[in-house]
């Protein structure tokens, strides 16, 4: 195993050959921190989505045949790289997304956890034998491979969150073609590529292409080629993906992890301690620019008072500035585009009436938490997704106040309940329409081997473990009749 850093990160692996992309235009990969340029890119065009796709079609069958030995070698291996290249991975992370080492370090445990996790999905598939009502049939049900799968990533955890589909897909015996965000083609795809051919994953089986969604947007989900598209990202995105895998041409498979807008609620005979730790956790890490992240806080009247004043006074706490220090807490926002969208959702919350508890100075990308109380379910903080260190809280009258504030609003990604009485939060937490809830913890929760996704407009499908294989495999109904078939006519 080389130990080098990996080199020439401008180019990537299309269709076998790393090589530049033929787009006119250049990608230039800046740091959201200082805005320093990191590299420039010649991006992806049409023509090399198609050699991609095309070349994934044909290693593909070849990939697929191989024994299970053989593929969780390759995860096994591919895992063994991200441990050994851990501060180059890091590293990357800090510069390119604006992620704090702490968050760094989580994503890149996440991203190894789903490798491993990967390694053992090969011998994990199982076909079934089921009777036939027919005299002589026999009925076996394969469990195959996809064939291509297209993965589009967002740039907030984008090691990871390429990863959780990437690993997946290719041990399962799929060839994948990636579109990594524009923000981030170095974590959410590039330095991917380099670890699984460092890892021995033939060439060709895996294409990255970073290019404008304007030019290869459309046609990377409405290609041919691909069966499925796992697509992470907004839910105004994720819509427009859903309708054209399924209303053009051709009818794709779709996995959608879509955004949220979580509810953190806490009962008035939570404790307190507890609370707090867990809402500065769930809502400030990653600047609170996590699908999972904490987007309301919703509190029984009895403790708000108590909860707001702790909540603030810790927020006030917390380091803001530079990611690369190991104690800072809140780095930049990741680009010009989430500032504006955080600056306008502070000025509308002060237009709606909220009560501005805590502000502080923005410079460059680095918005320092803004907490408001008083929030009601009519104003932009309870209906949208906020992704940035700022919050509402919300009173709550009673515990069927706080299950009806939860569930008003169009998404169901994660949320959390907060009790003394474990078995009264757990018959809350299943009232709450979500495909997970976290008792007595932050919302922000994901294992390699438990099943992660939305309900709602949070999207379609679920990732990791025994649900993994569910998305990336399909089934085949071979029936075979053994004797002769008695038929009506
Ligand atoms: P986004 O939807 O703007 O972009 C996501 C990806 O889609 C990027 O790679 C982007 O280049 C690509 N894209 C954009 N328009 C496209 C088009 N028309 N055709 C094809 N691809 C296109 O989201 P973002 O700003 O990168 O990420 C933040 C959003 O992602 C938030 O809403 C967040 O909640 C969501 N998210 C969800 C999960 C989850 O697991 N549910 C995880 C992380 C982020």
């Amino acid at each position: 195993m080389s130990s080098a850093p990996f080199e020439n990160l401008n180019l990537m692996p299309i269709a076998g050959e790393w090589r530049e992309g033929r787009h006119a235009q250049s990608l230039n990969v800046t740091n959201p921190y200082d805005g320093s340029t990191l590299l420039t890119i010649k991006q992806a065009n049409r023509d090399d989505l198609d050699a991609a796709y095309r070349r994934a079609a044909d290693a593909q069958r070849e990939w697929a045949a191989t024994g299970p030995a053989q593929r969780a070698a390759v995860m096994l291996r591919a895992a063994e790289i991200i441990t050994a290249r851990r501060e180059e991975i890091i590293g990357w992370l800090v510069r390119e997304s604006g992620s704090t080492r702490i968050k760094a370090e989580i994503e890149w445990n996440a991203a190894r956890g789903i490798t491993l996790e990967a390694a053992s999905f090969p011998s994990r598939v199982h076909g079934r034998i089921v009777q036939s009502n027919i005299p002589g049939k026999e009925n076996r049900i394969y469990r195959e491979a996809l064939g291509v799968v297209g993965v589009i990533s967002p740039w907030n955890f984008p090691f990871h969150l390429t990863q959780r589909s990437l690993a997946p897909a290719l041990a399962l015996g799929n060839a994948v073609v990636v579109k990594p965000a524009s923000d981030t083609p170095v974590t959410g795809g590039l330095l991917l590529a380099r670890i699984f051919e460092e890892a021995g994953l033939p060439a060709g089986l895996l294409s990255v292409v970073a290019g404008p969604g304007a030019e290869i947007g459309d046609a990377f989900v409405e290609h041919a080629v691909p069966a499925l598209i796992s697509f992470t990202g907004s839910t105004p995105v994720g819509l427009n993906i859903g309708g054209l895998a399924s209303g053009g041409k051709h009818l794709k498979h779709v996995a959608l992890e879509l955004g949220g807008n979580n509810p953190f609620v806490v009962l008035a005979d939570a404790d307190l301690d507890r609370v707090v730790n867990a809402a500065i956790m769930g809502k400030f890490l990653h600047q609170g620019q996590i699908c999972m992240a904490i987007n309301r806080i919703i509190v029984e009247d009895d403790l708000y008072d108590a909860f707001t004043e702790r909540f603030v006074e810790r927020a006030k706490s917390l380091k803001v500035g530079d990611p690369a220090q190991a104690d800072t807490v809140i780095g930049p926002v990741v680009n010009q585009k989430q500032l504006a969208s955080l600056t306008g959702k502070i000025a509308q919350a002060k237009n709606e009436g909220a009560r501005l508890l805590l502000a502080g100075e923005i410079r460059g990308n680095l918005v320092p938490p803004h907490i408001f109380a008083d929030v009601t379910p009519e104003m932009e903080l309870s209906r949208e997704e906020i992704f940035g260190p700022l919050v509402g809280i919300q009173r709550a009258r009673d515990e069927e106040h706080a299950l009806q504030l939860a569930n008003d609003c169009e998404y169901g990604l994660s949320s959390a309940v907060f009790s003394r009485d474990t078995e009264r939060a757990v018959r809350f937490a299943r009232r709450v329409q979500a495909g997970m809830t976290h008792v007595n913890d932050m919302s922000v929760n994901d294992e390699p081997h438990v099943p992660f996704g939305g309900e709602k407009n949070s999207g379609l499908g679920r990732f990791n473990g025994d649900w993994a294989i569910e998305e990336f495999t399909t089934d085949h109904w071979v029936s075979v009749q053994h004797t002769p078939r008695d038929y009506p006519f």
